[in-house]
């Protein structure tokens, strides 16, 4: 298997990363307009004239039109570029982090834990953004995680398939009981279904052990901010704090620093 040096994998997840945000720039505009997103193919929305797939290149051709779109001269906003050179850098930075801590050697079947890793970066604003304003967790993000997970499985150096898919189900099911035994309790619904969505994704991107791990540390998380943020705001209805952030931040701390965090645990905790 060849062995690549650090800085051709962080240009290749570079330029993944900017093809991510070139989509995601698809996606944002797209979407909310109810324009499918493979067709019509990318047309210039004031004349809308074909756009050349050159002139789609994600950061580069922004550049060579020097802000300016090569139909009618209209200015292109550079928050499409910053956009995707911002996507980039999480995939270079993706790399960098799993190589120093799940210990990426530079071959190519290792990138799997850099993929799993980008992933979760990739998510935090998305669930962040939808989950405080709307409450809810895009389906993107969530069932898109269990997709994503089983995807990633398959190539060899992270969690296996079988560990994957043990993960998703273990993780989802687990939080789903949770969340039901807890609304028998409390006799109000406890936990939405889309966090139960987005842990089984978590599952199956870091199997079911580190799946937990999120939990616990967002639970503690979610409390620590929580219980004074609620003291603050008594009675005004604001009180309420999605969860889903508090998943999605711990997710990509607790896959690259779990290991540590748990064998601290054991040793200061439990003294083992
Ligand atoms: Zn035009």
């Amino acid at each position: 298997m060849e062995i690549f040096p650090l800085w051709y994998g962080l240009i290749v997840f570079f330029v993944i990363g900017a093809c991510v945000g070139s989509f995601y720039n698809v996606v944002v505009y797209r979407m909310p307009r109810g324009i499918s997103l493979v067709n019509p193919p990318s047309h210039c929305p004031l004349c809308k004239k074909r756009i050349p797939l050159y002139l789609n290149l994600p950061i580069v051709g922004w550049l060579m039109l020097r802000g300016k779109s090569a139909c009618c001269k209209q200015p292109i906003s550079p928050i499409y570029p910053i956009g995707e050179a911002l996507c980039g850098l999480l995939g270079a930075l993706a790399l960098f982090s799993t190589n120093y801590s799940v210990g990426i050697t530079g071959n190519v079947e290792d990138w799997a834990s850099a993929l799993a890793m980008f992933w979760l970066l990739l998510g935090i604003y998305p669930v962040c953004a939808v989950d405080f304003k709307y409450k809810l967790i895009p389906d993107t993000i969530s069932v898109g995680g269990i997709a994503a997970g089983l995807l990633i499985s398959l190539i060899p150096g992270g969690v296996t398939p079988l560990e994957s898919l043990i993960g998703a189900v273990g993780a989802g099911g687990g939080l789903f009981l949770l969340g039901w035994g807890a609304s028998k309790v409390l006799k109000k619904e406890a936990m939405g279904f889309g966090d139960v969505k987005l842990l089984a994704g978590y599952g199956a991107l870091m199997g079911f052990t580190g799946a937990v791990e999120v939990l616990v540390v967002a639970a503690v998380l979610g409390i620590v901010v929580m219980v004074p943020w609620a003291k603050f705001h008594k009675g005004d209805g604001s009180g309420q704090i999605p969860f889903g952030p508090f998943l999605a931040v711990a997710a990509p701390a607790i896959y690259l620093w779990g290991k540590t965090l748990l064998d601290l645990y054991l040793k200061f905790v439990i003294g083992e």
